[in-house]
C-alpha cells in the first residue's frame, strides 16, 4: 500500500478503508511512516474531517496499537469514567472508591496534568507513598483480587496517540473532532471498559469551552464508543467556574476525603452520583437512575465508599493514616494568602481558566511534561456564582510555597470574580447541562 495515494485520497476528501487506516497507524508506530507523511494526514484529516466508520476505525487501529487489557482480564462488568478535564474537577478521586464500594469492576488508567487541567496520578502521588506506577500483572492482580485499581497508563499502551498527539501539538491539527475522539476512544477502549461515562466539560475552563462544540464531541464520543461494542453515555457539565472547592494537588485529596465521609461540596458529591448512575445501570446494578443515585448517596454517607479509599491507598502502598489525618499528614504550603473583594455585591462569574492558570503559576501544574509539580499548593475557592460578598471579604485562598509568582497569581484570582452590585441575583449555573446516552440495550 502507498502511504502517498492514502494522503490524496483524504487531501481530495475520499474515505479511507480500514486497510488504509491500519496501515497508517502500523506503520506510525514502527517508523515504517516518517512523520512528515504522518503530519500531512493528519492535515487532511483536519480539513477534510472523517465519517463515524473511519473515526472508529481509527480509535481501534489507535487502541491496538500496543499493548490492551480486555474484559477477559478483569472479572465481572468492567466500567471507566473519563473527563475532559476540567479545574479542581478531583471527580476520579471520589467515584473509584465510590463504584467500588457499590459493587463494580474499575481498573482505571489515568494521567497527569497538563496545560490548565488537573491529573488525578498527580494529585494520587500526594498522598505519602501511593504507588501509580502499577505493572501490568500488578494492576490485573489487584482488579481481580480487590475489584478496583488507578494507576497511571503504562508506557506500551496506545503509542499511536503519544505519536501523533505529539505531531498534532506542533502542526494545529489538535482540534479536530475525529482526532480528538480516537485520542480520547483509543486509551479507553485499551483499557478495557465495558461501559464507559465521559464527563465532556463546557464552559471557560473546559477543553472546549462553547455549548455546541461540547455537545458534538459528547455525541461523536457515544456513537464511536457504541461503534466498537461499549455502553457508552455522556453527560455535558459545566466547568464555567472551578467544581467543588479545592484546586491544587492534596488540596483536592482533602477534598475527595471529605466527599467520601459525606461532607464534600454539593456539587462535587452530586457530580460524581450522576456520573456513577450511569455506570451502576450498565452494569445493572440499578434498576433506575434515581435508585442508582440514591444508592451512590448512601455509600456517600454510611462510611463504605471512604472504606474503599482506604482499601485503595493501603493496597497501592500509600499512608492511610493520611487519609485520617489529612491536615497534618499530607503536604501543606507554607503560606495561605487570601484574595479579597474590592467591592460589596452578588459573585456573577468566576472564571474557571482563570482559577486553572493561577493555581498553574503557583506550581499546582505544568507548563511542559518535564515540569515537577508541588503537590502542596493551589486554590481554596471561597466564593462561588451567586454568593453574597462584603467589601473585603475573602474570595478565595492561595496555598502558596514559592512567593515569585505570588503576585501575579493572586491578582488572576481577583480578577477572575465579577462582582455584581446591582442587588440582582446571581444563580449558581446549572452543574448538568445535558445527558447524551448511547443504548442501554444489550
Ligand atoms: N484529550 C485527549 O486525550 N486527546 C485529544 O486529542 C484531546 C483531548
Ligand atoms: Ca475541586
Amino acid at each position: 500500500m502507498n502511504t502517498v495515494d492514502i494522503i490524496r485520497k483524504k487531501r481530495d476528501g475520499g474515505v479511507l478503508t480500514r486497510e488504509e487506516i491500519e496501515h497508517w497507524i502500523s506503520g506510525t508506530v514502527s517508523g515504517a511512516i516518517p512523520n512528515y507523511q504522518s503530519t500531512a494526514l493528519l492535515m487532511a484529516i483536519r480539513i477534510r474531517g472523517m465519517n463515524d466508520e473511519e473515526a472508529a476505525i481509527l480509535t481501534d487501529a489507535m487502541a491496538q496499537s500496543g499493548s490492551v487489557f480486555t474484559s477477559d482480564d478483569m472479572p465481572g462488568f468492567p466500567v471507566d469514567k473519563h473527563s475532559t478535564g476540567g479545574v479542581g474537577d478531583t471527580t476520579t478521586l471520589v467515584l473509584i472508591p465510590l463504584l467500588a464500594a457499590a459493587g463494580l469492576t474499575i481498573g482505571k488508567l489515568s494521567g497527569r496534568a497538563l496545560g490548565h487541567t488537573g491529573g488525578t496520578i498527580d494529585k494520587l502521588e500526594s498522598i505519602p507513598g501511593f504507588r501509580t506506577d502499577l505493572s501490568r500483572t500488578a494492576f490485573l492482580e489487584q482488579v481481580n483480587r480487590t475489584g478496583f485499581a488507578l494507576a497511571d497508563h503504562t508506557e506500551d499502551m496506545v503509542p499511536a496517540d503519544r505519536i501523533l498527539y505529539e505531531l498534532r501539538d506542533v502542526t494545529a491539527t489538535v482540534d479536530s473532532l475525529p482526532l480528538i475522539v480516537a485520542s480520547i476512544m483509543s486509551k479507553k477502549i485499551a483499557g478495557g471498559a465495558q461501559g464507559i461515562v465521559i464527563d465532556v466539560k463546557t464552559g471557560a475552563g473546559a477543553f472546549l469551552p462553547e455549548l455546541e462544540a461540547s455537545r458534538e464531541l459528547a455525541n461523536a464520543l457515544v456513537a464511536i464508543g457504541t461503534k466498537l461494542g461499549r455502553k457508552m453515555a455522556a453527560v455535558i457539565t459545566d466547568m464555567s467556574q472551578p467544581l467543588g472547592r479545592m484546586v491544587g494537588n492534596a488540596l483536592e485529596v482533602c477534598e475527595a476525603i471529605d466527599t467520601l465521609r459525606g461532607n464534600g461540596p454539593e456539587d462535587l458529591a452530586t457530580l460524581c452520583c450522576e456520573l456513577g448512575a450511569e455506570l451502576l445501570l450498565f452494569a445493572r446494578k440499578a434498576k433506575d437512575r434515581d435508585g442508582a443515585i440514591a444508592q451512590l448517596n448512601e455509600r456517600l454517607h454510611d462510611g463504605s465508599a471512604f472504606e474503599k479509599l482506604h482499601e485503595l491507598v493501603h493496597n497501592q502502598g500509600g499512608n492511610v493514616a493520611a487519609l485520617d489525618d489529612p491536615s497534618s499528614l499530607l503536604p501543606r504550603a507554607a503560606r495561605r494568602v487570601e484574595a479579597r473583594a474590592e467591592s460589596a455585591g452578588t459573585v456573577s462569574a468566576l472564571d474557571a481558566l482563570a482559577i486553572g492558570r493561577a493555581a498553574n503559576l503557583l506550581g499546582a501544574g505544568r507548563q511542559t511534561a518535564e515540569d515537577d509539580i508541588d503537590p502542596a499548593v493551589g486554590i481554596e475557592v471561597v466564593k462561588k456564582i451567586g454568593d453574597a460578598v462584603a467589601e473585603s471579604e475573602i474570595l478565595a485562598i492561595l496555598h502558596v510555597n514559592d512567593e515569585g509568582a505570588l503576585d501575579t497569581a493572586c491578582a488572576m484570582v481577583e480578577s477572575a470574580y465579577e462582582i455584581d452590585a446591582s442587588g440582582a441575583p446571581h444563580a449558581p449555573p446549572p452543574l448538568i447541562v445535558e445527558r447524551i446516552l448511547g443504548t442501554r440495550e444489550g
